[in-house]
């Protein structure tokens, strides 16, 4: 597996004191990955080029963030003069974890700050300036023309991404989060629109879906789905924000559930993109769990032992099935689902 890192992450500061996207984050992942012997042949990237990012941000909005300076841009997003910087190098970053992945058909890691996934064309939100897996997807699909599938797995809704490829067919987005919850965005309706219909997925659990929803999800959901669709390679925007430790939402996924999740992506991207996937990470805010679910995904990949510290299963009654059975409706006319087994007379 391919780790992409760089120093500058840590200088990236939100607003006040206490803020959750915090340096400690890298910091913690950094500390428990050297403790099993994984923090080596880290691959640094460059800075993201205008062109690259223009492929899905606005010219305005990048006017806009370089000029602005300092200070708040939202209630929860700040910008200081070195924001714009350090993301593009985050983007730098999920292009070059994507580019190796795809070129030397292995995984691939990115250990990201600042995360992308609520960026819009247009704006700034969410603790995220540029839509890192957007940008890296965007190049990668301009240069290859084969068709990628970003899936999606942080607590919130990847908003931005979803606005990006919102009329894409050869860009598949899917996304599981917490419903509703912020940004308010990404009912089961949302299935994309005018070419991109039905490749927007959104699978809304409901609080407390855990480890057996999200099973059920990829069972009922996201494999069929994929199987059908066929990417050439599989982008992940992983935030360990699901994770039942987290302070920011209410889903209920063990680090156990996250590594099951890992094995079934890695399958199938060895089954469909002949071993192609990057993780890009996105929001995670419990520093362990964090530490936890990225030491235990580079494990899996380098097919090393690994006994997670949250290994105990949630959710075994799934708690989202009527979530899921929501999208399995929405997405009937656009792929070939099973309809929901009936109970017995
Ligand atoms: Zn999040």
């Amino acid at each position: 597996m391919h780790l992409v890192y760089h120093p500058r992450y840590l200088d990236h500061l939100q607003g006040g004191a206490g803020h959750p996207e915090r340096p400690e984050r890298l910091a913690a992942i950094e500390a428990r990955l050297r403790a099993a012997g994984f923090w080596r042949d880290l691959l640094e990237p460059g800075p993201v080029d205008d062109a690259d990012v223009l492929r899905v941000h606005r010219p305005a909005y990048l006017r806009r963030l370089a000029a602005f300076g300092e200070g708040d841009w939202d209630a929860d997003t700040y910008v200081r003069p070195e924001t714009p910087a350090i993301a593009r190098l985050a983007a730098g970053g999920a292009l070059l974890a994507v580019d190796t992945a795809w070129r030397d058909a292995v995984p691939a890691l990115a250990l990201l700050r600042p995360p992308g996934h609520h960026a819009t064309p247009d704006t700034a939100m969410g603790f995220c300036y540029l839509n890192n897996a957007a940008i890296a997807a965007a190049c990668l699909f301009a240069r290859e023309r084969r068709p990628l599938a970003i899936v999606d797995l942080d607590v919130h809704h990847g908003n931005g991404t979803q606005d990006i490829f919102i009329t894409s067919r050869d860009i598949l987005f899917i996304s599981t989060h917490q419903y509703p919850h912020y940004p308010g965005t990404g009912p089961a309706t949302e299935t994309g629109a005018g070419d991109g219909a039905g490749h927007t997925v959104n699978l809304a659990l409901p609080a407390g879906s855990g480890d057996g929803t999200f099973h059920l999800a990829f069972d009922r959901v996201i494999e069929p789905i994929l199987r059908q669709f066929r990417p050439a390679m599989l982008l992940v925007s992983l935030g360990t924000d699901a994770h039942a430790r987290d302070p920011l939402g209410d889903l209920t996924l063990s680090s156990a559930g996250y590594l099951h999740l890992g094995r079934r992506l890695n399958a199938l991207a060895a089954e469909l993109c002949g071993g192609r996937i990057a993780y890009l990470l996105e929001g995670g805010y419990d520093l362990e769990a964090l530490a936890d679910v990225i030491t235990g995904l580079v494990a899996l990949a380098r097919g090393e032992p690994f006994q997670p510290d949250f290994s105990i299963p949630t959710d075994p009654h799934c708690v989202g099935r009527r979530a899921i059975e929501a999208t399995v409706q929405y997405q009937a006319p656009f792929w070939q689902l099973d309809p929901a087994p009936q109970p017995p007379e």
